[in-house]
C-alpha cells in the first residue's frame, strides 16, 4: 500500500527540500512552502521506513492522512464502474460522478444539441498522444465579443477540476434565460470553457496511473515522460518553482510552449484577443489566486484583484461554510513560475485567477464523487461573482 503523509513542516525548509532529493519516488502532494502550512506527501509502500525514520530523526512531526491510498483508488473505480452502468441503463448523465475522457466528450455533443443557439464546440488542435482538444463556446451572437476563458485540469489527476467544469458548462447552459445576471452576462460577453486542458493525462489517470499529472510527451535523452503544463508557459519560464529535471512532477519543458495542449490554447486566446478574464481550476487546497506565481512581488492591479477575490470567496463560502484563501500565487503557496495565470495576465488580461478546488489535504485528488456537486455549486457562486465583475468593469 501507499499511504500519505501529512506534516507540519517546523523544521527548515531546505531539510524538507533535502528530503525530496534523498528519497527517490515521493510524491509531493503539497509542496514545503512556509513553516505554517503542511506538507502532503504519497510515500510508496517499500519507501515508508526509511522515509518515517528520516522524520524522526530530524524531528519532524507528521501524521498518516490516508493509511492505504490503494484502497481509495478502488473503491473509486468500483463506484465509477457502477455509474457507468446506471447511466447506460438510464440514459443519463450523472453530474455526481467522475467520468472517462470519451464520456466527457460525448455529453459535451450532447449538450451542444441541447443548446444549439447557445453552444458550440471548437477544435482548438489536437494533443501530442493525437487526441482532439474542444472547447465549448458560450455565446447569443456578435463576433469577438469581450470573453472570459474558463480551464479545468490541465493537471489530469485533479479530478474534481474537470468534474466541476461539466457541471458548471451544464449549468451556463441550463441557467441562460432563467437567470438574469448571467443572461445578461451572455448577452454582452461569451464564455469559454476548455473541461480536458490535459486530455492525455487524463485518459491516462483512467487507464494507467491515476495519479498522472503531466503531459504524455516523451523527452529526448530522458526515461521519463511528460511536462508539467502548468510550468510550460511564457511568464517567468524555468523561474523558481519549476525543475529543469524532466523526471519531476513539475518539469518546465525544453521550452515555453513546447507542450503542444499549451500551445493551442495559446494560440486560440492570441488570435482571438478580446479575452478579460482567465480562470484556471486546479485542485486541490481551497484557494483563490492571482498572478504572480514566478515573482512574489505585486502585479499593478493586486489590491483590485484581491478585493474581488475576497468577495467571490465570500459568495462560495455562504454556501456551505467551504473556506478559502485568497491571495498572489506565490504569496500563498509558492513561487512557481510558467504558470498560465501569470502569462494570460501579462498578455494583458487583467482578471486572471487561479482556483484550487476541495478539500484541504483528507483526501486530496481522490476527492470522493460524492463531493462533486457541493463543490461545482459552491464553486459557481465564486465563478459568477467574478464574472459578473468583469461584466460591470470593462476596459
Ligand atoms: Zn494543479
Amino acid at each position: 500500500f501507499r499511504l500519505i503523509l501529512g506534516m507540519m513542516c517546523s523544521c527548515l525548509l531546505d531539510l524538507c527540500e533535502d528530503m525530496r532529493y534523498d528519497t527517490e519516488k515521493l510524491d509531493f502532494w503539497l509542496h514545503p512552502v512556509s513553516t505554517e502550512l503542511p506538507v502532503d506527501i504519497r510515500v510508496p509502500h517499500s519507501s515508508v521506513s526509511s522515509v518515517t525514520e528520516y522524520l524522526i530523526a530530524h524531528n519532524i512531526h507528521y501524521s498518516v492522512i490516508i493509511n492505504n491510498l490503494q484502497e481509495l483508488l478502488d473503491e473509486e473505480k468500483a463506484e465509477m464502474e457502477e455509474n457507468q452502468m446506471n447511466e447506460f441503463s438510464t440514459r443519463s448523465f450523472n453530474f455526481g460522478a467522475y467520468h472517462r475522457l470519451e464520456t466527457i466528450y460525448s455529453w459535451m455533443d450532447t449538450l451542444v444539441a441541447q443548446y444549439p443557439k447557445l453552444v458550440t464546440k471548437q477544435d482548438i488542435g489536437r494533443s501530442y498522444e493525437n487526441r482532439p482538444m474542444y472547447v465549448l463556446k458560450f455565446s447569443t451572437g456578435g463576433n469577438k465579443r469581450p470573453a472570459i476563458w474558463i480551464d479545468t485540469g490541465i493537471h489530469s489527476r485533479e479530478w474534481v477540476s474537470q468534474a466541476t467544469g461539466v457541471w458548471t458548462a451544464n449549468k451556463i447552459a441550463t441557467d441562460y434565460g432563467t437567470d438574469a445576471s448571467l443572461t445578461s452576462l451572455l448577452n454582452t460577453m461569451d464564455i469559454y470553457m476548455l473541461l480536458l486542458a490535459n486530455p492525455d493525462g487524463y485518459a491516462y489517470t483512467h487507464s494507467n496511473d491515476r495519479m498522472w499529472r503531466k503531459t504524455r510527451s516523451k523527452n529526448p535523452g530522458s526515461v521519463c515522460i511528460g511536462v508539467d503544463p502548468n510550468r510550460n508557459w511564457d511568464a517567468g519560464f524555468g523561474g523558481p518553482g519549476a525543475s529543469n529535471n524532466p523526471c519531476s512532477e513539475s518539469y518546465h519543458g525544453p521550452s515555453a510552449h513546447s507542450e503542444i495542449e499549451v500551445k493551442n490554447v495559446v494560440n486560440l486566446i492570441e488570435s482571438h484577443g478580446n479575452f478579460k478574464s482567465f480562470i484556471s481550476v486546479h485542485a486541490y487546497s481551497q484557494l483563490l489566486m492571482y498572478p504572480y506565481g514566478y515573482s512574489c512581488g505585486s502585479v499593478p492591479h493586486q489590491p483590485e484583484l484581491y478585493s474581488v477575490g475576497k468577495a467571490a470567496v465570500q459568495k462560495l463560502t455562504s454556501l456551505y461554510g467551504t473556506t478559502y484563501k485568497v491571495g498572489s500565487i506565490c504569496n500563498i503557496i509558492y513561487p512557481a513560475s510558467g504558470g498560465s495565470i501569470d502569462w494570460s495576465y501579462n498578455l494583458g488580461i487583467k482578471y486572471s485567477f487561479a482556483f484550487e478546488l476541495r478539500d484541504t489535504g483528507r483526501y486530496g485528488f481522490i476527492l470522493p464523487a460524492n463531493q462533486i456537486i457541493p463543490t461545482a455549486t459552491e464553486t459557481w457562486l465564486a465563478l459568477k461573482h467574478i464574472m459578473e465583475y468583469v461584466r460591470d468593469h470593462p476596459y
